[in-house]
């Protein structure tokens, strides 16, 4: 990467996302957003999809996909991780989902990274919640187009502070619950994920460079629905930590 001092640029380029740290004041810079899909068998039958992975399955190769075999990641973009109290209900929509999920925020980037030691690469955890377009997905889903404007827009990736591995370890256990205006939505367990945190960094890692700062989503259990402008979100993972975010009005258009 090249260091170039900042009046070389036309304009000033847009400051780093980040995210708070429990216990600090210091902040989590965030580099990429990666999202693992289907990682609930639960979820993945409530989206129609019967043929879901298998933990224990092969690795991907370079460049490959399409396999049920394999973890499925999709990204969003960094700025879209936001931890703000309301967020606006994002245009072109009729229909935006909540995805209650595990985020792992790596601290250690690398490529190729075994299995055994991808937990070392994590700096912490937190808990996020992957909103998703659904009509746009489904829409996109059914003309086989690519479903990034269903996933990757503005406000789309709320997010927690992160709490730091020495705080709370690496969690493969414990409830992940979503409630909305109060009532009960999504509900499961973190034992009930399909690939683990450290198959995914092995996985995901084998495809792209990881690098301190990526965010991966991990998924969402059972029970996504959608939201409406004044719906309040409150999600709760057991070992990580709470995150409340309340859908505000469609921001106006300039
Ligand atoms: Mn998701």
């Amino acid at each position: 990467m090249n260091h170039t001092d900042q009046s070389q640029y036309v304009f000033p380029p847009a400051p780093t996302p980040s995210l708070p740290v429990v216990g600090t004041s210091a902040r989590f810079p965030i580099h990429r957003v990666y999202c693992l899909g289907r990682n609930y068998a639960e979820h993945a039958r409530e989206m129609g999809v019967l043929d879901v992975a298998r933990p224990g399955g092969p690795l991907p190769s370079r460049g490959g996909d399409g396999d049920p075999q394999r973890p499925m990641f999709f990204s969003k973009p960094p700025d879209a991780v936001c931890t703000a109290e309301t967020i606006p209900f994002p245009p072109a929509t009729h229909d935006l989902q909540h995805e209650i999920e595990l985020v792992a925020a790596i601290g250690l980037g690398g490529q190729d990274i075994p299995e055994a030691r991808a937990l070392d690469h994590v700096f912490g955890y937190a808990v996020g919640i992957d909103l998703t377009r659904r009509d746009l997905q489904r829409e996109a889903k059914q003309r086989r187009q690519a479903w990034d404007m269903a996933k990757g827009f503005d406000f789309s990736a709320p997010c927690s502070a992160v709490c730091p591995v020495e705080q709370v370890g690496h969690p493969e256990a414990g409830a992940i619950v979503l409630d909305v205006n109060g009532t009960r939505r999504q509900t499961g367990d973190l034992s009930e994920q399909i690939w683990s945190v450290a198959q995914a960094i092995a996985a995901l890692s084998s495809l792209v460079t990881l690098s301190a700062g990526d965010l991966l989503f991990m998924g969402t259990p059972a029970g996504v629905g959608s939201v409406e402008a004044g719906d309040q979100l409150d999600g709760r993972i057991e070992p990580v930590g709470t995150i409340r975010v309340r859908v505000g009005a469609p921001q106006p258009v300039d």
